[in-house]
């Protein structure tokens, strides 16, 4: 039977299924095609939003902008899905060195990063149960969303409507018209491909500058540790809401697949010796490739020749925050003409 849709996703991560929420918010009809999760980088990631981060302490791109979206975004969707994914929870930052607790001083003490960081000194639930560096730092306006609650939600959402087939989408049945795509028996205005780093092999946008890093990371169990807020130590402990830690990760540039290794299961268990001080027990080492590109900013766009073919990609290590934003500027731009912003344009590398 024939059925006739305004677009079609390809990719339920985290981006595909923020953009269906999206279009059927604004009265659009889609369907979306889903293999199963496979290799998503969505359900292994612990959801971390960061404002402040990586060894200088450097404000994130557009953080200011990105919380107060991103926030809004996941809480709209916790009472239209009926669960809860947003937790707003501080980072606490252990420093080795004299040399770092300076730069972290004299960094946060600049005006665009004093509404990011606390003054502490406290521990809290971690004290007693971590070793300790020469001092800490903490992030506030930070927080950790539950991105494999919300994909599962979200599909028994799709489920429900009838508007998702978990199944491989097919590269070789899509067939172009003049304004229309058909996809066996739907015919679509566009096919919007959101398939995070298996979007490399995708015929129509796999030649876009994809750069991107294999991450693995342990679920461990901490018996009695009730931590609350997030560890940046050695690697990130990070609690999750069903009581279980995350903890990592590791970052593979040049890896060729996507499977767990013994190797990177070795150095995480090194490092995570060298931060708890309490026994723990391993549940689960997984892994997933994240889907960065060459400059860390998302691929947002038209196929410039096939105008049917649309990419909504390239979240890469922040997801969490990037994915409500970009997700809303494609939408404007679909839908409204808007322009898409020259550091977020796919085409970007050809374009400059
Ligand atoms: C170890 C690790 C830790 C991370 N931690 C964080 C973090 O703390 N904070 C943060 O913000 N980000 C984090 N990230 C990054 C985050 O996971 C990504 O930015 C985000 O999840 C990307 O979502 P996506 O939907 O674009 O891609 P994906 O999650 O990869 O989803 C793509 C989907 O498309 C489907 N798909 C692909 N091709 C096809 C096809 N041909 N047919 C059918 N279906 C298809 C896949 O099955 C998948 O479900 C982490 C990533 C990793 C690997």
């Amino acid at each position: 039977m024939k059925t006739e849709k305004d677009y079609i996703i390809v990719g339920q991560g985290l981006t595909g299924t923020l953009l269906a929420h999206a279009l059927l918010e604004k009265g659009k009809t889609i369907h979306v095609f889903d293999n199963h999760h496979k290799g998503a980088s969505s359900t292994v990631a612990a959801g971390i939003i960061n404002p402040v981060t990586g060894r200088r302490f450097v404000k994130s791109w557009k953080i200011d902008e990105l919380i107060p979206f991103a926030k809004k975004r996941y809480q709209e969707l916790e009472v239209l899905l009926g669960a809860k994914f947003y937790y707003p929870k501080n980072v606490l930052r252990v420093f080795f060195s004299a040399k770092d607790e300076n730069t972290w001083l004299e960094k946060t003490g600049a005006p665009h990063l004093e509404k990011y960081v606390l003054e502490t000194d406290d521990l809290g639930a971690f004290e007693g149960k971590i070793k300790t560096g020469v001092g800490i730092g903490e992030i506030q306006k930070s927080a950790q969303m539950d991105m494999p609650l919300l994909l599962k939600k979200s599909k028994a959402y799709f489920l429900n409507k009838k508007i998702i087939n978990v199944e491989p989408f097919d590269y070789q049945q899509v067939k172009m018209g003049d304004g229309v795509v058909f996809y066996k028996n739907i015919k679509a205005k566009k096919i919007i491909f959101c398939e995070g780093q298996q979007g490399r092999n995708n015929p129509w946008f796999g030649h876009l500058p994809f750069e991107v890093a294999k991450g693995e990371v342990l679920l461990i169990k901490i018996p009695d540790a009730n931590f609350d807020k997030m560890l940046k130590h050695k690697l990130f402990v990070v609690p999750l809401p069903d009581g279980l830690y995350w903890v990592g990760s590791t970052y593979d540039w040049n890896s060729t697949d996507d499977l767990p290794t013994e190797k990177a299961k070795l150095n995480l268990i090194e490092k995570l010796n060298k931060i708890l001080t309490v026994p723990y027990e391993i549940i689960d080492h997984q892994s997933a490739i994240r889907p960065t590109t060459f400059d860390r900013r998302p691929f947002l766009g038209l196929h410039p020749q096939y105008d049917c073919l649309a990419i909504v990609n390239g979240m890469g290590t922040k997801g969490t925050s990037l994915a409500p934003y970009f997700v809303q500027e494609f939408v404007d731009f679909l839908l409204e003409g808007k322009m898409i912003n020259k550091e977020a344009d796919a085409f970007r590398k050809q374009v400059y």
